[in-house]
């Protein structure tokens, strides 16, 4: 029998050990995004950033979201599309709601997900982090898919790149940005991550606290 490439093998879909090749991981479905540029030389990837989106919001399964990473959404689908006409944004992955992983990114790339940001005092995290969209809405839960193939995703990461933090988007540009949420339920996704072998990332602060009601 012929042997193949492991691209060749990753591109026909082979069930092979999932591998990093070129930065996409080939245990996720892969969908170009034109939408990212180079990292700064000598910069590594220390940073997962977590978001959540959904289009139209609220409402999941939909092809929006990849339409719009790949600058092909229909602005006459729905009237909301019309506030996000022209957004050039990506990310490396979207996990949906049944936890099926979609790469649009290649790791060793910079996506365009975070925008004005900062963790720990360090501007642009878009330079240095991997940004990654549970499909969802602030303020609602997420599945129990979803923080099992974040937490899959997040040991694969792990082994190649140096990441020792995580955080939400609210956490990197405050006040401009809400998402996941508080129906992201950070401890579960450390526990997870403990439980996975992995050593214990740098976590947001608020995540570390037990949810208090917001009227405290
Ligand atoms: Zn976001």
């Amino acid at each position: 029998m012929a042997t193949v490439s492991p691209q060749t093998a990753i591109e026909r879909g082979d069930a092979v050990k999932p591998r990093w090749y070129a930065g996409w991981w080939s245990a996720a479905r892969r969908c170009r995004s034109p939408n990212f540029g180079p990292r700064p030389a000598g910069v590594a990837v220390s940073l997962l950033v977590v978001h959540s989106i959904s289009l139209p919001p609220g409402r999941y399964g939909g092809p929006w979201i990849e339409d719009l990473f790949l600058n092909r959404l229909d602005g006459r689908a729905d009237p909301y599309f019309e506030s996000i006409r022209g957004l050039r944004v990506s990310a490396h992955f979207v996990v949906r709601r049944d936890g099926e992983l979609v790469q649009f990114v290649s790791c060793d790339q910079r996506a365009w997900h975070a925008g004005v940001s900062s963790h720990r005092g360090r501007e642009n995290c878009n330079d240095f982090s991997i940004g990654v969209e549970l499909e969802g809405l602030e303020g609602e839960s997420f599945e129990q898919a979803q923080y099992d193939a974040l937490v899959a995703l997040s040991c694969a990461l792990a082994r190649r790149y140096p990441i020792d933090a995580v955080a939400g988007h609210e956490h990197v540009a405050p006040g401009r940005k809400r998402d996941p949420g508080s129906g992201f339920d950070w401890r579960r996704f450390r526990a997870g991550l403990t439980g996975a072998g992995l050593p214990d990332w740098d976590f947001p602060e608020s995540a570390t606290r037990r949810n208090r009601p917001t009227a405290e």
